[in-house]
């Protein structure tokens, strides 16, 4: 692939850090974790300050480009690509500042394990934490950042106490709750389509010492969910999620909580299982440290890494269901779904969240008193035609969940029109219309969301 040797052009801004055009530095930011969707940018800039991030975005805006931030590429449908445009890749701008009692101020590239490295041994960490931990935080600010607590503590936007973000205009601006919380408002679960996130003041608690963990199984659907209501409803647990696994030609149910507890306190193993109807003979109850806890989602990838689904496509499609429609969706699914084609590793994730603890505006989940975070996990085979369907069979499945009141959680792999976004907005899409015309009126930002989102 030759450079583009008309590129930089003239009238660049000067930069404290680099602009690489050599094709071995934008053939990476080509791509991303999903290996379904590749656009080439003229560029990749590695900023030197965040003043070279805003000088860029005003000359792509002055010369008809988009742009969009890249933290580690972990999207699986382009959406930090930009054809022909400038990728920033905001890895290294990863500083973090002094842990304080309740809060840290960290540089947006940052990943939430680097930010726990600081913070645990101060024995502070954020009350929501990805089960992945090597996304930056701007990347998981600007989707929502869903994890195992958060069906008592929303997502990780809503544990943010300021942030700093360049909007579409190329102007630094801080925002928070009380200063220009339209924007804060905006850039928090907002898709990259408001402002790039360079710096965000995260909310600290204290970490807990231990994480007592139970994976319970369960014989059926309609058993797992009922676990899973019962315990979403008497709050017993810190974590909670739940998966459906293939097993051989079957299906596996599994519930997953976990209680936090100090170190000489352990919790009574019989009241945290009390009321639960699933298979004691198969349960598993572990006990370890709140490091361990954190880095469960680890074997996971380990595993993949060692069968090699890690760096296969991912055709992942991640929504939310109205709890009254959940089992119904989740049925028809698994009817039309052999367990073999999740890939070997593959999983449905399936687990309840009490929408009240989720308060960032942009989120969207559906009106309902209960709602279940439904996702497809699935590694795809390496032919060409068969994830091309998958995607496609994204596309179907989205609009099942959808006729039944779902959302869409937008790391998802399919396309999306215009209209879906509208949609998928709801009555908040004259909102985000006026959000970008004030803050990206050139619709410089985030073009991978589709123009349905660059465009509104
Ligand atoms: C293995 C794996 C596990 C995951 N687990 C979870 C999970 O538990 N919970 C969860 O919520 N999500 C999870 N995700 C999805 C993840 O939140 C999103 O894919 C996230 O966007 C990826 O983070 P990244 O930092 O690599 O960002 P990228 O993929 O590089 O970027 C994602 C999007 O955010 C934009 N963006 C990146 N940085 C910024 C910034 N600083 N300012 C504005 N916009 C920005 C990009 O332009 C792009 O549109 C997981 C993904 C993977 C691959």
């Amino acid at each position: 692939m030759p450079d583009d040797s008309a590129f930089p052009a003239a009238g660049m801004p000067p930069l404290d850090g680099d602009l690489l055009t050599a094709s071995s530095a934008r053939a990476p930011a080509a791509a991303d974790f999903g290996h379904l969707v590749h656009r080439m940018p003229l560029a990749v800039l590695r900023p030197g300050s965040v003043e070279d991030i805003a000088a860029m975005i005003r000359w792509a805006s002055a010369s008809g480009k988009q742009l969009a931030a890249r933290g580690r590429g972990h999207s699986v449908y382009g959406r930090s690509q930009v054809d022909g445009g400038i990728v920033v890749d905001m890895s290294g701008h990863d500083g973090i500042g002094h842990v304080g009692r309740d809060r840290v101020v960290v540089d947006a590239g940052a990943t939430w394990r680097a930010v726990l490295a600081r913070t645990l041994p101060a024995r502070r960490t954020p009350p929501v934490l990805t089960n992945y931990l090597d996304l930056t935080v701007g990347g998981t600010l600007s989707v929502g950042g869903i994890g195992g607590t958060t069906n008592e503590h929303g997502m990780q936007t809503d544990h943010v106490l300021e942030l700093e973000a360049v909007t579409g205009e190329g102007k630094v601006v801080t925002c928070s709750p009380s200063e220009n919380s339209g924007l804060f408002d905006s850039v928090r679960a907002g898709l990259g389509q408001f402002g790039i996130i360079t710096r965000a003041t995260l909310a600290l608690v204290p970490a807990p010492d231990r994480a007592r963990r139970y994976v319970l199984s369960y014989p059926d659907l309609e058993g797992l969910v009922a676990g899973q209501r019962h315990v979403l409803r008497d709050t017993r647990a810190d974590h909670l999620q739940g998966a459906i696994l293939p097993g051989g030609d079957r299906w596996q149910y599994q519930l997953e909580m976990v209680v936090f507890h100090p170190s000489d306190e352990p919790p009574n193993d019989a009241l945290v299982l009390d009321g639960l109807r699933d298979d004691r003979s198969r349960s598993e109850v572990e006990d370890i440290s709140y490091e361990e806890y954190l880095e469960l989602f680890d074997r996971f990838e380990h595993a993949q890494r060692s069968t090699g689904e890690w760096s296969r496509p991912h055709p992942w499609l991640t929504t939310f269901l109205p709890g009254s429609a959940a089992e119904r969706v989740a049925r028809g699914v698994l009817r039309d779904l052999a367990p073999g084609e999740l890939g070997g590793l593959g999983r449905i994730m399936l687990y309840p969240i009490d929408p009240r603890a989720v308060a960032t505006p942009l989120v969207r989940l559906p009106d309902e008193p209960v709602v279940f975070a439904f996702n497809l996990i699935r590694s795809g085979p390496q032919d060409a035609d068969r994830i091309e369907r998958m995607v496609e069979e994204n596309r179907a499945l989205y609009e099942r969940v959808r006729d039944a009141g779902g959302c869409l959680y937008p790391v998802s792999a399919l396309e999306l029109t215009a209209d879906d976004w509208a949609e998928h907005f709801g009555p908040l899409w004259p909102t985000v219309r006026r959000a970008k015309e004030r803050f990206d009126p050139q619709h410089v930002l985030t073009p991978g969301y589709h123009p349905g989102a660059g465009g509104a």
